[in-house]
């Protein structure tokens, strides 16, 4: 059994309020264990409805439709899903009664437009939306390919719906829940199509499945397993992540919501480690980051990007001709040994030059790690700049894993 949820309103087609209902109905769905297998959005527009509905009822069985159920001219829902269904519209005086009552409840009259609201699909069983008026209601299709059960739009009125009366059905049609277990494996500094190339087998499989999102740096790994208990499920998702951890190897850098920075933190906290930071790069964000992560040994420099060539006087490191890829990349070690704390470590990120080249240098623990990088893609965005975090404290936390030559480093 798989679902599809379609979303009616003209206001979401065109961007003008977000959907934020298809985020919480996946996610309802998600949790029952209930596929969900297509999401569309249509404007107030019957033959597009009817249409949607239809192509919905082709390949779904269970179709859920939010908006459009009011009493307006423009909420054809209910016009639209008797046309998909093959059912025509009729009056229900029990539904007028029930609107008329609600109505009353709320010391409000009744208009004569919400009558329009006591037409349903023949032969559909309506639904009890006690906190709006607009009934709600489930209609089995003519030829037996599914049924669509049409909720509101507004959002509370939705959640009511789903939590109290559309989960518990959903639940009775399946013949029992399904669990679903979710399990992300945060990856940094490998790019998407290099993880791609190294698991893109396992993600073919069906259960559990396997599927990438890619951010800045950084790439995700959802595992998601589908089955009837909690240990059954749990199980499989291990089973995965194992298969995973094996080919992707290091650059797995946490499980679940846990950024970079906090790994890194925790490392150099766990030894002990202060870090020395000279940064002309990320406008301050590296620092921020590791701040914001809770590590608490960050070193301030008196090393104010307009004072390096004071500053690296001594060190004989010139900084006159830039460009020249040896003297950055004295500046940027002797900038990274400058700021190297007693026992701890120091990092220098330079640039960007003419040739938009950028040099990060990582100094210590310990004698003789001197880690050196050119790049030469430097813009100045916001995209760029988190890249750079994200390499530095990848840098970071191989170091401190011993693992800065890893066999799975597909740099
Ligand atoms: P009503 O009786 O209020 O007309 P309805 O079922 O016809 O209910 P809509 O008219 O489609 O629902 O939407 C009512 C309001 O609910 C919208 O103006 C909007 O503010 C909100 N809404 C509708 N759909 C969504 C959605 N997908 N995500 C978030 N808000 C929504
Ligand atoms: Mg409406």
């Amino acid at each position: 059994m798989h679902a599809e949820i379609v979303m009616i309103g003209t206001e979401l087609l065109l961007g003008e309020i977000v959907d934020t209902n298809a985020n919480r109905l996946a996610l309802a769905l998600r949790d029952i264990g209930l596929d969900l297998y297509y999401k569309t959005t249509v404007g107030d527009n019957l033959d597009r409805i009817t249409e949607v509905l239809d192509r919905a009822l082709d390949r779904s069985d269970v179709i859920i439709t939010s908006g459009g159920i009011g009493p307006t001219v423009d909420d054809v829902t209910r016009q639209a899903v008797g046309d998909a269904t093959g059912r025509k519209l009729v009056y229900s005086t029990e539904l007028e009664a029930e609107i008329a009552a609600r109505f009353s409840r709320f010391g409000r009259p009744m208009a004569d437009n919400n009558k329009r609201q006591a037409y349903i699909p023949e032969g559909a069983t309506p639904l009890t939306n006690p906190v709006g008026t607009a009934p709600c209601y489930l209609s089995e299709d003519v030829n037996g390919r599914g049924c669509i059960i049409s909720l509101p739009g507004v959002p509370r009125e939705l959640d009511h719906m789903m939590e109290n009366t559309v989960i518990p059905l959903l639940i009775e049609r399946m013949g029992g829940i399904k669990i679903t277990r979710v399990r992300v494996l945060r990856t940094c500094a490998v790019g998407e199509s290099n993880i791609d190339r190294g698991i893109g087998d396992l993600m073919t499989e069906g259960n559990p499945t396997v599927g990438l999102a890619a951010h800045i740096g950084q790439t995700d790994v959802r595992i998601t397993a589908k089955a009837d208990t909690e240990e059954e499920a749990d199980t499989l998702v291990a089973g995965m992540e194992e298969k995973l951890r094996e080919r992707l190897g290091v650059a797995v850098y946490g499980v679940g919501k846990v950024t970079v920075a906090e790994v890194v933190g925790d490392l150099m906290q766990e030894k002990s480690l202060k870090l020395g930071v000279v940064d002309t790069l990320t406008g301050g964000q590296l620092a921020r980051d590791l701040v914001e992560s809770g590590y608490s040994d960050l070193v301030a420099t008196d090393l104010a990007p307009a004072n390096l060539t004071e500053a690296l006087k001594d060190s004989g490191a010139d900084i006159s001709d830039p460009t020249d890829v040896e003297e950055a990349r004295s500046l940027a070690i002797a900038l990274a040994e400058r700021v190297t704390p007693p026992g701890g470590m120091g990092l220098a990120t330079i640039g960007p030059y003419e040739d938009s080249s950028t040099f990060i240098a990582l100094n210590g623990p310990g004698e003789g790690t001197i880690l050196f990088e050119r790049s030469r893609n430097y813009q100045d965005s916001d995209h760029i700049r988190r890249w750079l975090v994200v390499q530095a404290f990848d840098w970071i936390r191989r170091t401190l894993l011993g693992q800065m030559k890893s066999p799975v480093d597909w740099n």
